[in-house]
């Protein structure tokens, strides 16, 4: 845990008892500080009194008053603006006091006191932070995992596994690699990484912020303030290419942006990584540096996972990697869990469970990298609907719509071959039926294209129904 020290000798309110609350009132009193917690949840309120949190009600006008409150530490579930600021945060910023987050803490630490600890033998860490719409949590898997391999000491965390404050202290050598969503960078009061990513830009989270120019405005934030050495941004949306046209100073080598696509060759004058005909290509200068070949990566299958490798690619450079340690990282990363993941085979027929391919864009991906596709859909559907998928349907051999949202894939299908399933099981075991009768080899995937939470409590809920019942088909099954 990373004691957060500039709070010692005063009143902190946390709102949110989750993973990151509780890990950040921890935090704060490991440092000093007197966190006074509150979450409209009784659970979350019973499991923080019994740590032995001051718990006060923080809608009260008296809780305010009694205490002076340095700050008010948010939980990245509760909306601080869109659709509605939570009444708390009103409070706070009428008291006149600063909302931030986990995330905000630790960056305040990473600029502040431990750049003051630096010496020669104790440099400061490096910070690498990733952000995008889709494709972060593969992505900050994959750095770590590369820089893990090459033999550096790698703590990774935020939106992935453990939260920024659960990560350990700096020792030496150390490299923070961190994923960071929009709901975090929108409101971290400080955000400063040695190196910060943006990987793509599709519709998302619209009700969070306000809409599509509110949503990349919170990304963007991740580049505005000075110190960063490195920022390494995906063109292959206007976006990108506005972020890191405004970002860059000139045209030349020495600046700090770093350009990256899938779409477009990068030849230019600056140090680029773009990814063409199966190979990501480093380039700078005008010339070539450096090719990795796109083969033997079981867990990076299709184009989207090649714009993971070149972030991946390009970060590890910055950090002064080989191309033959970052090359070997790619070939043994594993890949992660409900992302294209590969369940088990019966017979000819595969099964992949890309539950976290919660909105069109994500699961546009898995549909293009598969052929002869049993395709499993629906759920509680997104903003912007599903239209962005009319395009990427062609190797859908048949559709099994679940959740609210089937009807309005069932329409967006036309004549594709679909049906209503409603669960999850249903969709399963008609999907097993068609692929059987199929002579060719298929796949039966999972990619919603929706959230989950119309039928189950998280993406991760869906995805391992998804694998246990396929375990036990499987399992069942002498063939
Ligand atoms: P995030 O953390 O941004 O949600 P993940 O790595 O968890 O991203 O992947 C989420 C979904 O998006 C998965 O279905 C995955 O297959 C898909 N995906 C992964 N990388 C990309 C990318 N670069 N572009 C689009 N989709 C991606």
């Amino acid at each position: 845990m990373i004691p957060v020290t500039q709070y010692n000798g005063h009143a902190v309110a946390v709102l949110g008892l989750g993973r990151s609350g509780l890990s950040a009132a921890r935090a704060l009193k490991a440092g000093g500080a007197t966190p006074v917690c509150w979450d409209d949840n009784e659970d979350s309120l019973s499991a923080a009194e019994a740590e032995g949190f001051l718990i006060a009600n923080l809608h009260s006008k008296t809780t305010w008053r009694e205490h002076e409150f340095a700050a008010l530490i948010l939980s990245p579930g509760i909306p601080h603006l869109y659709p509605e600021p939570n009444p708390i945060v009103k409070l706070a910023w009428g008291h006149g006091v600063p909302v931030d987050n986990d995330v905000g803490l630790f960056f305040s630490l990473f600029t502040g006191h431990w750049n003051s600890l630096e010496t020669e033998d104790e440099p400061w860490p490096e910070c690498v932070a990733v952000t995008g719409s889709n494709g972060k949590s593969t992505t900050t898997a994959l750095v770590a995992h590369i820089l893990q391999a090459a033999g550096k000491n790698v703590e990774m965390g935020g939106n992935i596994g453990r939260g920024v404050l659960d990560l350990e202290p700096p020792s030496k050598g150390v490299i923070y690699v961190l994923e960071l969503s929009s709901y975090q960078t929108e409101l971290a009061r400080t955000l400063s990484p040695s190196i910060a990513v943006f990987l793509n830009f599709s519709p998302d989270h619209f009700d969070r912020h306000g809409g599509r120019g509110g949503y990349f405005a919170a990304k963007k934030r991740l580049f505005e303030k000075s110190g960063i050495d490195r920022m390494i941004i995906g063109i292959d949306e206007p976006e990108g290419c506005f972020l890191a046209n405004q970002l860059r100073q000139d045209a030349d080598e020495g600046h700090p942006v770093t350009a990256m696509s899938v779409t477009k060759s990068l030849r230019g004058r600056g140090w680029s990584f773009f990814a063409q005909e199966d190979q990501i290509i480093e380039w700078a200068g005008g010339k070539e540096l450096a090719r990795i070949k796109f083969a033997d990566m079981p867990a990076l299958k299709g184009l989207h996972n090649q714009q993971n490798a070149c972030a991946a690619f390009a970060v590890c450079k910055s950090l002064g990697l080989t191309t033959d340690e970052i090359s070997t990282g790619l070939k043994t990363f594993s890949g992660l869990k409900h992302r294209m993941e590969y369940v088990g085979r019966l017979g000819t027929i595969s099964f992949v469970n890309d539950s976290k391919a919660t909105n069109v864009e994500s699961a546009a991906k898995a549909l293009g990298a598969y052929q002869n596709i049993y395709w499993i859909a629906g759920g509680q559907g997104k903003e912007g609907g599903l239209d962005g998928l009319k395009g990427d349907i062609s190797n859908v051999k048949k559709a099994y719509l679940i959740g609210q949202s089937a009807f309005e894939f069932s329409r967006l299908l036309g004549d594709t071959p679909h049906e209503i399933a409603q669960t999850l099981e249903c969709a399963i075991t008609l999907a097993l039926q068609d692929a059987d009768a199929d002579e060719q080899a298929s796949v039966i995937l999972l990619a919603p294209a929706c959230a989950s939470f119309d039928q189950f409590p998280s993406f991760e809920h869906r995805g391992d129904t998804f694998c246990d019942q396929v375990l036990a088909l499987i399992n069942k099954d002498m063939r």
